[in-house]
């Protein structure tokens, strides 16, 4: 495969060319969504980062395996008065089976990562469904050594892993401050050390989602669940395993930790992580008034926010930071976000318009080759989108009469701006069924002043005039251009 992309590997800290272990067959595993409450921006940035990556290296020709799951037990927030998880929480005082709970925020997540045009993974396990293999993973690193049972939970024994393997080699964490500050809470702990981690819980009564096990009837510990499915669907040794900074530590440490002592190997080659998303330079949560839902940012019902957000406005957004920096949402970053999707929007719908010259003043050619040099650098999706504004400038000079472009550089362009805006950085107008029905009235009109065209080569003024003036008064303002016309509904 004639490419040179380099991501970053959070395991090295370095840039590293991509070479997948058996091309070209990728294999690319994203820790999902924890699936309650409604989709936020932290969980837009993980899903739209791995959605350019699995694009892209789609459009490389990888055959790509992407898998994202759902955790939907194990690692769940818990309630503050009684500690009981929320799904169980939920599910007990409605009445509802679990399992119930979590399809219905799971659609709710689905359709907010359609409208935000983020393709859906290959495989999307759920954590649930997967019991027997994470038993079987508990079972491996028992025999191996590395954990041991305790009042019918079993836990992962750290210090023990330590002296054997490099626990901290991701996170950069030194396990001798890690075991020395956390080794006096032990006292009345079931864990020899409290910075063991949980391979399997024993249930309290009121734990509902629960499954027999050799030790207790009781639920997977929540980093178990990856290792598991991880090996399940991509083999003991696959290539990119991604997901958000805040999961370096303990959750992505943990993994490796339990693939080594479990398989006697790592897993993973590639290991990224996506930066965190602020708002107005503070972190997001609750207790701070600035946790806003996708959905709130759709409908612009949050009162940070000045109007509603389309969901392409949000992904481009999110598209306009590299995957490795913060990004801080603001209102008014947002709306000048909005107006430059728009600009290129634009253009690249102006591209249908253009009439081909003779001869192109205009180069350009190296257009497409710095597009993939952006995308070769650790996926660097700002310098795209830079790229492609310099093509906007270009398209609007055209359309101005300043310059002309040949038919063969035409394409090109088209092309250009197919391949990136659409197929790579998956930004498109957006869509929705108002959407489309717009766009065929659009034809229609585009159709009509067709027939004025014609009729004004024939020199058929009345019919140029009455087709002119009707659409007037249905609120469309046609111009008249050097290649033709333009239009536009006033409303
Ligand atoms: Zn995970």
């Amino acid at each position: 495969m004639e490419h040179r992309l380099t991501i970053y590997n959070t395991l090295s800290r370095k840039k590293e060319q991509f070479v997948p272990a058996h091309s070209p067959h990728v294999g690319m595993y994203v820790c999902g969504p924890t699936v309650y409450g409604d989709g936020h921006l932290g969980h837009a940035r993980p899903a739209i980062t791995f959605d350019i990556l699995y694009r892209y290296l789609t459009h490389l020709g990888y055959k790509v395996r992407y898998v994202r799951n759902i955790t939907d037990v194990g690692h769940l927030e818990h309630d503050a008065d009684d500690g009981e998880d929320k799904i169980t929480k939920k599910a007990r005082l409605e009445q509802l089976e679990p399992m119930g709970v979590v399809q219905y925020y799971l659609n709710r997540y689905h359709k907010a990562m359609e409208k935000l045009n983020v393709l859906p993974p290959s495989i999307e396990p759920h954590a649930s469904g997967h019991i027997i293999e994470q038993l079987e993973f508990v079972r491996k690193i028992l025999d191996a050594g590395y954990a041991y049972v305790s009042e019918g939970s079993v836990y992962f024994d750290v210090e023990k892993y330590s002296k054997d393997h490099h626990y901290g080699k991701l996170s950069g964490r030194n396990i001798d401050e890690l075991l020395s500050t956390t080794r006096e809470l032990d006292g009345q702990s079931e864990k020899r050390n409290s910075a063991d981690f949980a391979l399997w819980k024993k249930a309290s009564p009121e734990h509902i989602m629960n499954w027999p096990s050799e030790w207790s009837q009781g639920y997977p510990g929540w980093h178990l669940e990856c290792s598991a499915m991880g090996t399940k669907y991509l083999g003991e040794e696959f290539d990119i395993h991604g997901g958000g900074m805040d999961l370096l530590f303990p959750h992505h440490e943990c993994e490796i930790a339990q693939s080594v002592a479990a398989l006697g190997h790592e897993s993973v080659r590639y290991w990224m992580h996506n930066n965190m998303i602020t708002i107005n330079g503070t972190k997001m949560g609750k207790s701070l008034g600035n946790f806003i839902t996708l959905d709130e940012f759709f409908e612009g019902t949050h009162p940070l926010l000045s109007q509603p957000f389309s969901p392409m406005t949000i992904r481009f957004f999110i598209l306009q930071a590299h995957y490795r920096s913060t990004v801080d949402f603001s209102d008014e970053a947002l709306i000048a976000s909005e107006k430059g999707l728009q600009r290129l929007m634009e253009a690249n719908a102006h591209l249908d318009k253009i009439t081909p010259a003779e001869r192109s003043t205009v180069d350009i050619r190296s257009l497409r080759s710095k597009c993939y040099e952006a995308m070769n650098d650790d996926l660097n999706s700002p310098i795209v989108i830079s790229h492609l504004f310099e093509g906007a400038r270009t398209i609007n000079t055209i359309i101005a009469g300043k310059e002309t472009i040949n038919a063969e550089d035409l394409e090109e362009l088209k092309s250009v701006y197919h391949t990136f805006l659409h197929d790579i950085l998956g930004l498109t107008a957006e869509t929705g069924a108002n959407d489309e029905r717009e766009a065929a009235y659009g034809k229609v009109v585009d159709m009509l002043l067709e027939q004025r065209l014609k009729a004004k080569a024939n020199k058929d003024w009345a019919t140029s005039d009455q087709i002119r003036d009707q659409l007037a008064v249905l609120g469309f303002e046609v111009k008249d251009t050097k290649d033709g016309f333009e239009w536009k509904l006033n409303t």
